[in-house]
């Protein structure tokens, strides 16, 4: 088939920003191609970004504004059943009943009394917006998105260390590791683009990977070291291998001397860090250990790539604690090569807390504290309106929200482009609380388990539908434009955001702070003026270059591929002393099993896009992973059901039988909502970072009743998402 036009863009699911060749016909997008000679995948897509984004002419796609037909009474909200309990509005009204509610809140309890959650999905643009209502309309911070849920515990850990907290090295990098470190993270399945430079970075230029992590994932058969911890205890083997470092004075003195602070009280802490300790705590065996350290230690150039696997964790900033630690004291970072390097999730969840869709900062971590900053954005938002100032207190984090309902401080929510009862941790909490509120505005591309909730739900058009920018994981600023028409009324978030802000203004008698933009490039625009680390980044550059990696601080600066190269944010690395423990649920007799959740290949978070999309074909129910030793132990097969349960709920899956995860230890993906991992999930936070623990929980398991398999569930459970497979679809 010829396309009437082939547009170029980002791939709209995970953090390596691959770009994408948009073939369409008849406002039809057919076929998705990349483009062989664009950073960062170079012609390289998964099968997400190759088949998965049929889902945005899904026929369930939101087309018209809704108003729920009945108000609920607070504590008495319920799911509101599609078409019955809705009616289809025009865009004025259901503006006008969205500003109307949201304005009664503000009135009646006060500015904090509302949240919002950003949208990793959306432009950089929608969540600049985004922020802007919140912060200086609505006059609270309480904005946050789901990075709260996967890399708090990596911001905060690197914002204590190095006061940064972005990927500090490029994907372009990858090629160049002497050695590096894969802990937490399946890439191959999470991030497959980024798994096929690791691979190369092994089989072509013999670079050497230590993978740390319980689950036997695709990346271990490119290890030249794997070292299989008991779930939570990486902190253990991290302190053992800066022991191991330090007593065999493999330090990279000149940097620590250099670059660092805190080193002499730092290692009075290891002393007693031992391998043969950690082998003892972490089952992984102490001489693994030992060359690990020498390994990465004595490397030119070697690098920490991690994962949710550390990052969702009681003791997540603990985690990242102990890899700044060791990149610290071995100078491996601020080189091509080197660094410490989060893998972050969503397609735009760098860009989205580069947007400010965070509640204590605004644009690239400008702090809302700091009255200079609040000053410069008062003074162009409100063109001088005395009258109106930004809030200086930091804002609630998603998990706080959630409480905040709880405890009558939070009334009302507006939520974009998220699905809680999907992404939070039990899930049984986070409804309790969403029955709780006063009003609930939602805006989204579909129906999910959580805008079923709402009084008014406005529909967005989706990533192919719209203008603007994503930022990826490795910092990189790059175009998402318009192919298609979007679906009935539904509109861009940016513009739906605008309208808002403007009733807002009116309901409460404000002045504008201007929201006439015409196209994206206008509102990036603002967001450059106002952001020194985007002051040589343009829509005309990126349209020259095809992207810029950010800090970019004037038009005549190449961009940042690497940080670190001369200081760090915070001035000197720091190091810090971290005991190993854990505030983590742990089996015992009634739940002896531990349980991990993570993803597939196949699907994506809550499963919103890839279940509308002929991905749901290839993996279309959720299963849950036993040991073999366990399986014979309960007398279980592969394709039985079986009831997982902890003390939060039940779900009931299909298991498979397969030493991926040790014994002890079972995996659910949290992809599919007719057995949503989350249920059993455990809702207590890490403390600093407040992101929950989605790596180690309690549960048991029994066999249940059979349930007849759904169409396409006939493809047997161990060919699923085999290393055949992957290895077909991301080349
Ligand atoms: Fe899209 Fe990520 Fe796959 Fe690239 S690796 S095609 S960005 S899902």
């Amino acid at each position: 088939m010829k396309a009437d036009r082939v547009v170029r863009s980002t791939c709209p699911y995970c953090g390596v920003g691959c770009q994408v060749l948009l073939n369409v016909k008849d406002d039809h997008i057919f076929r998705i191609d990349a483009p062989f000679d664009a950073a960062p995948n170079y012609g390289r897509l998964c099968v997400k970004g190759r088949f998965g984004a049929d889902y945005v002419h899904h026929p369930d796609r939101l087309k018209t504004p809704l108003i729920r037909k009945t108000p609920p009474r607070p504590g008495h909200r319920t799911a509101a059943q599609f078409p019955a309990d809705w009616r289809e509005a025009t865009w004025d009204e259901a503006l006008t009943a969205a500003a109307q509610g949201l304005a009664r809140i503000r009135q009646s309890y006060g500015p904090d009394a509302i949240t919002a959650n950003a949208c990793a999905k959306a432009t950089n643009e929608d969540n600049y917006l985004h922020q802007k209502l919140m912060r200086g309309v609505l006059g609270t911070n309480n904005v946050d998105h789901c990075a709260r849920l996967c890399h708090a515990g990596s911001v905060t850990g690197l914002q204590l260390a190095i006061g940064s907290s972005a990927m500090s090295n490029s994907i372009a990098e990858m090629k160049d590791l002497e050695c590096f470190i894969v802990v937490g993270s399946n890439t191959t399945e999470t991030h497959p683009v980024i798994s096929t430079f690791l691979k190369d970075a092994v089989t072509k230029n013999g670079a050497k990977l230590i993978v740390v992590d319980p689950r036997q994932t695709e990346m271990t058969r490119f290890a030249a070291l794997w070292l299989r911890q008991k779930p939570g205890t990486d902190v253990a083997v991290f302190n053992a291998m800066a022991h191991v470092i330090v007593k065999e004075g493999l330090m990279n003195q000149d940097f620590i001397g250099a670059r660092t602070e805190g080193f002499s009280e730092y290692i009075e802490s290891l002393e007693d860090k031992t391998p043969e300790w950690a082998e003892s705590v972490s089952g992984v065996p102490a001489s693994d250990i030992r060359a690990a350290a020498r390994m990465y230690a004595t490397a030119g150039r070697a690098a920490f790539y991690w994962g949710m696997g550390i990052s969702q964790s009681t003791h997540g900033t603990d985690n990242t604690l102990t890899l700044t630690n060791l990149a610290l004291m071995t100078g491996h970072v601020g080189q091509p090569g080197t660094g410490l390097n989060p893998l972050r999730g969503q397609n735009n969840v760098q860009g989205c807390s580069d947007s400010g869709g965070l509640p204590n900062v605004f644009t690239a971590y400008q702090s809302v504290t700091n009255a200079g900053i609040r000053a410069k954005f008062e003074q162009f938002w409100f063109d001088g309106d005395s009258a109106r100032r930004l809030p200086a207190q930091p804002g609630l984090t998603v998990t706080e929200m959630v409480d905040g309902i709880l405890t009558g401080q939070v009334k009302g929510w507006w939520v974009m482009g998220e699905n809680p009862l999907m992404s939070e941790p039990n899930l049984r909490h986070a409804q309790e609380a969403i029955e709780q509120l006063e009003f609930f505005v939602a805006q989204d591309i579909f129906f999910n388990e959580t805008n079923v909730f709402a009084d008014v739900i406005l529909p967005a058009a989706a990533f192919a539908e719209k203008d603007g920018t994503f930022t990826n994981s490795d910092r990189r600023v790059q175009r998402v434009r318009r192919a298609i028409n979007p679906p009935g009324e539904a509109r861009a978030d940016w513009q739906i955001i605008c309208d808002l802000a403007k009733r807002l203004e009116a309901e409460l008698g404000l002045s504008s702070a201007g929201w006439d933009y015409s196209h994206p490039s206008e509102i990036w625009e603002e967001m450059r003026q106002l952001t020194p680390d985007f002051g040589g980044i343009d829509y005309a550059r990126l349209e020259r270059e095809g992207g810029v990696h950010w800090p970019c601080p004037a038009f005549d600066h190449p961009g940042t591929p690497y940080l670190f190269a001369d200081d760090f944010p915070s001035g000197r690395g720091k190091f810090f002393a971290v005991e190993f423990g854990t505030g983590s649920e742990l089996p015992d007799a009634d739940y002896p099993f531990i349980l991990s959740t993570g993803r597939v290949l196949y699907h994506w978070h809550g499963g919103t896009m890839t279940r509308a999309s002929a991905l749901d074909d290839i993996w279309p129910e959720c299963t849950v992973e036993l040991h073999p030793n366990d399986a014979a132990r309960l007398g279980l097969q592969t394709g039985q059901w079986v009831d997982v349960a902890s003390r939060r709920g039940k779900i009931t899956v299909r298991l498979l039988v397969t030493g991926r995860s040790p014994e002890g230890t079972v995996f659910i993906p949290f992809h599919f909502a007719e057995a949503a991992a989350n249920v059993l999930t455990d809702n207590r936070i890490d403390k600093r970072a407040k992101i929950p623990d989605y790596k180690v929980c309690g549960v048991q398991l029994t066999r249940a009743a059979e349930i007849p398999a759904r169409a396409g569930a006939d493809i047997p459970l161990e060919d699923r998402g085999t290393i055949k497979d992957i290895t077909a679809v991301t080349v």
